[in-house]
């Protein structure tokens, strides 16, 4: 009787904060219009959802008896593997898992050692990590922030099963022909991260394809997006099947991660992207407050596996990627167009121009300067003029573990200096 009642209070004293929460937002902002200020800023979330993918997402909710047939992931699947020009891929609910399954496809072992850049996140270390396997570091070079090719040759020893290279923020990385030729010298595998630049092309033909195998992300800050979601991909029959060895044991995730996942469709899409977001931000978040999903949990940062690790992908995220992947080619046109602009920031403001590889056509997902430390340590200049808030991935070389390898001084200075602004603006 007693925990009823002080429920009902705690439930009154619950909506009567959230109502000042709003009115507080909502006044904050009338002031912000009076004193001709931006009412938000562009966010660090990608922004690739629109009132089709709410649709989906929705109706996602209402229709829960068709969460997991696989019809629909194997479409998605088949899209990607065409629009990528690739023959088989693999949908997991995360690209650090779709690593996994590189590393079980690759038959890499316990005491192996890979080499990986000193610039990465840290869910990209657990994955080798989890399997046991010696990740050793090489630099990078500053130009595209990759791994710099004369510093793998060093690095290789007997043990060296494996090259891990990555293109970030949407460029091909520099030294892309010399990793592939020194890893067919010493017959190691090649494994392309290519998270950050899904649809980035090299020489005709689309990143990813030139390894052995490769992951993409359509994590929320990434070139597409299902919130979530990894895939792995090869163009080899015989990793394909070993692929699919590692995929038919993956579990689908849990229906409140599901549930979830399409919640943070919406509060995405309302608090980021659609035009009346000054006011429906705030109400969205308070609606569907605890809905969100954390791409990263906190054992992961501390190196944990975590229980939930190791999903495929079911059919309702499935979809949204099926939808997004219609828009793909249309926001990175739009992001290579907005590129522009700020080649002629760097250029009136003295900073050096990402380098874009000769017979390249990059996604720029997002855009690197390397500015001055005090600059990346507080970004808030960058709120006024240009008017936007920048990226500082990756803050630490095992993103965003505090720490610091010795042995990558350019990857250092990455982390002191690189920022990185958005090139979807609405
Ligand atoms: C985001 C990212 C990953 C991990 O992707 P998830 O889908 O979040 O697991 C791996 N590598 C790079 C370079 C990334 O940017």
């Amino acid at each position: 009787m007693r925990s009823n009642l002080n429920n009902a209070i705690r439930f009154k004293y619950h909506q009567l904060a959230q109502g000042v929460r709003f009115g507080y937002h909502q006044a904050r902002n009338l002031v912000k219009l009076d004193l001709g200020q931006r009412l938000t800023s562009p966010t660090l979330v990608a922004n690739t959802l629109d009132q089709d993918d709410v649709k989906i997402a929705k109706s996602e909710l209402k229709n829960r008896d068709h969460w997991f047939r696989a019809d629909d992931v194997t479409v998605y699947e088949k899209t990607f593997a065409d629009w990528n020009q690739s023959s088989y891929v693999f949908a997991f609910m995360e690209a650090r898992v779709a690593l996994s399954a590189s590393i079980y496809a690759l038959n890499l072992k316990p005491g192996d050692e890979v080499i990986i850049p000193g610039y990465t996140c840290v869910v990209v270390l657990n994955s080798f990590r989890f399997a046991g396997i010696k990740a050793v570091f090489g630099d990078i070079e500053l130009d595209t922030y990759g791994l710099a090719a004369e510093c793998v040759e060093n690095l290789v020893t007997p043990k060296t099963k494996a090259i891990l290279l990555h293109h970030l923020y949407g460029l091909v990385c520099r030294d892309y022909e010399q990793l592939l030729s020194i890893a067919q010298k010493h017959h190691l595998s090649v494994i392309e991260d290519c998270a950050m630049s899904t649809g980035a092309v090299f020489k005709d033909r689309k990143i990813g394809n030139y390894g052995d195998i490769a992951i993409y992300s359509s994590e929320q800050t990434k070139v597409f997006t299902t919130i979530q979601g990894g895939l792995a991909v090869t163009n080899r029959k015989d990793l394909a099947d070993r692929l699919k060895g590692f995929y038919s044991q993956a579990a689908y995730p849990q229906e409140g991660y599901i549930d979830k996942l399409l919640h943070t469709v919406f509060i995405n899409y309302f608090s980021f992207k659609h035009p009346h977001r000054w006011w429906r931000e705030e109400l969205v978040q308070i609606l569907h407050e605890g809905k969100t999903l954390r791409s990263t949990t906190r054992e992961e940062e501390q190196g944990v596996k975590p229980a939930h690790y190791g999903c495929r992908m079911p059919a309702p995220v499935a979809r949204i990627g099926i939808n997004q992947l219609r828009k793909i080619d249309a926001y990175n046109q739009t992001r290579r167009e907005t590129s522009q602009n700020w080649d002629t920031w760097c250029r009136r403001n003295g900073y050096q121009q990402p380098f874009v590889v000769p017979d390249s056509t990059p996604v720029f997902l997002r855009y690197p300067v390397l500015v001055e430390p005090e600059n990346k340590r507080d970004t808030r200049w960058a709120h006024v003029s240009p008017g936007v808030t920048p990226g500082v991935w990756f803050v630490s070389n095992i993103h965003p573990v505090a720490g610091e390898l010795k042995s990558c001084p350019r990857a250092n200075t990455a982390v002191r200096r690189c920022i990185n602004f958005p090139t979807l603006l609405f």
